[in-house]
């Protein structure tokens, strides 16, 4: 080992196990916290990010960082460990660390604010806390940018730390070729969507069947119940410490089939990509997924290409009926393919349909656009969402709570993320054209046969972690970088085929 990585190697231990509180604490608080533990722990969770910060932020530290920019001996898990920890250096330095240790404290506390305003319907409650987290954003953008004399526009800097190198510029493209390319197709879809019935989907389905049937679905696409547990949560969402401890959640609805089960294949498709990250990576600061637009290529890729096909459900649909033959013994497989591919403009983003889903995104773009780019005010957002629902969707929210209350990201201080989850349904489709080029993979889906598409996404994309972008991944899995054509093509055939006879 380089000598002057060793001298770095305690403060990476000491950021990871400090980092590792943190995920426990932002796990618990969404499963298992009672609600009044909030402020205490809050505040452990503001001392912790602090000394956190302090242990990348120090004199030591940058030295080490700085000479080891210039080694030549590294190895390349070395080097590519160097250069992230250089990136967070680089990103949080500029941050006083009181502003960086407050700005914690809020988004830990922002949560169960958003939630009560949300439960409410009560939007006032929250914007003074959404605008306390917005200046800060700004503040820190503002900050980041003096120190790296970058001329860069706001909101690409936030866009970029969620996935390099896509920038509004990008996006603007991306998103006006989407519209145009999906809007005639759900023009199509939504004339015949009546003539699909999925009454089925909303009878009752008791709790701890689910559970049984979501732990079994799980275990079909090949998560690893010894490394990883599926817990509950309001939201679903997952998060891991290494690739030994990766944890996931689901929402059980009894009068909703299918929301715990594609939120199961979400989320697992999320927890593959971190139980599959190469040992040799395993817990170092590039250990993790390379982007969130990477990591929703995984989920969707789950829950979308594979998990609403025909083929997956084959060797799973009897099992399904099975389970509950009082509410299922009516309905074919053709009927329940029918029935989770059914697509129709609505207002909540997380039951969205695969067809519409990129349309909630471009609302949430163009107004986190408007924040930054433009200094909208704070107290307009609730109706510009509203217009923009209108605009795109066709559908207009009756409360703040079914529009701008809906999502937890902005309490948390999220900005320039959910772009991301239209990028990451992009890249799924791609990846799964190249899986068709290298596999039989209709024939693995229907055999359940997950173990080939597992090796193969681990060997080109999961080992990886951090250790290479998202263009290289895809550029050197398939010859090509980001290419939004694929998931165009992948609605168009998709959707064409299944609505052709109703
Ligand atoms: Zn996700």
């Amino acid at each position: 080992m380089n000598p002057l990585f060793k001298e770095l190697t305690p403060w990476l231990d000491k950021a990871y196990a400090l980092n590792s509180a943190l995920v426990l604490f932002e796990w618990d608080a969404e499963t298992e916290a009672p609600p009044d533990a909030e402020e205490m722990n809050a505040k452990a969770v503001e001392i912790l990010s602090t000394e956190y910060y302090k242990t990348i932020i120090n004199d030591t530290v940058k030295e080490l960082l700085w000479k080891l920019s210039d080694e030549t001996d590294l190895t390349a898990q070395e080097a590519s460990i160097v250069k992230e920890l250089r990136k967070q250096f680089d990103d949080m330095e500029p941050i006083p660390q009181e502003d960086y240790q407050a700005f914690r404290g809020l988004t830990a506390r922002g949560p169960s604010i958003w939630t009560k305003a949300k439960n409410n319907n009560d939007y006032e409650s929250f914007a003074p806390v959404l605008k306390e987290i917005i200046d800060y954003q700004k503040k820190f953008i503002k900050y980041r940018l003096e120190a790296s004399d970058k001329d860069m526009r706001p909101y690409n800097l936030l866009l970029n730390d969620f996935e390099e190198g896509f920038t509004m510029k990008e996006l603007d493209l991306f998103f006006e070729n989407l519209k145009n390319e999906i809007v005639p197709l759900l023009q199509m879809v939504v004339k015949k969507k009546d003539n699909i019935n999925k009454d089925y989907n909303h009878r009752q389905y008791p709790i701890e069947k689910q559970k049984v049937f979501n732990r079994r679905i799980a275990e079909h696409v090949g998560f690893d119940f010894n490394r990883g547990v599926i817990k509950e949560s309001a939201h679903p969402f997952t998060t891991n410490l290494h690739n030994r401890d990766v944890r996931i959640t689901t929402h059980y609805h009894e009068d909703n089939l299918e929301s715990a089960i594609f939120s199961t294949i979400h989320e697992s498709g999320h927890a593959l990509y971190e139980q599959h990250i190469s040992d040799d990576i395993n817990g170092t600061p590039v250990g993790t997924g390379v982007s969130m637009g990477m990591h929703e290529g995984q989920s969707r890729l789950f829950e979308n290409n594979f998990g609403r096909s025909r083929k997956f459900w084959i060797p799973l649909f009897d099992k399904l009926k099975e389970t509950y033959p009082e509410n299922l013994s009516d309905i074919s497989l053709d009927d329940f393919i029918l029935g989770i591919n059914k697509a129709t403009p609505s207002l909540i983003r997380t039951e969205a349909d695969e067809l519409t889903y990129c349309l909630h995104i471009m609302v949430r773009y163009e107004v986190e656009k408007m924040i930054f780019e433009e200094n909208v005010s704070i107290d307009e957002l609730p109706s510009i969402w509203n217009q923009k629902y209108e605009e795109y969707l066709g559908v207009t929210p009756s409360t703040d709570t079914e529009g701008i209350l809906q999502d937890i990201h902005w309490a948390t201080g999220s900005f320039g993320y959910f772009p991301s989850y239209a990028l990451g349904t992009a890249i799924a489709a791609q990846i799964q054209a190249q899986l068709r080029r290298v596999m039989p993979l209709d024939q693995y889906l229907e055999e359940g046969n997950f173990k080939p598409i597992n090796d193969y996404l681990t060997e080109h994309i999961h080992r990886f972690g951090k250790t290479k972008t998202t263009n290289e991944l895809l550029k050197d899995m398939m010859g090509e970088e980001f290419n939004p054509q694929y998931y165009v093509d992948y609605l168009k055939e998709k959707y064409t085929e299944l609505y052709k006879d109703l």
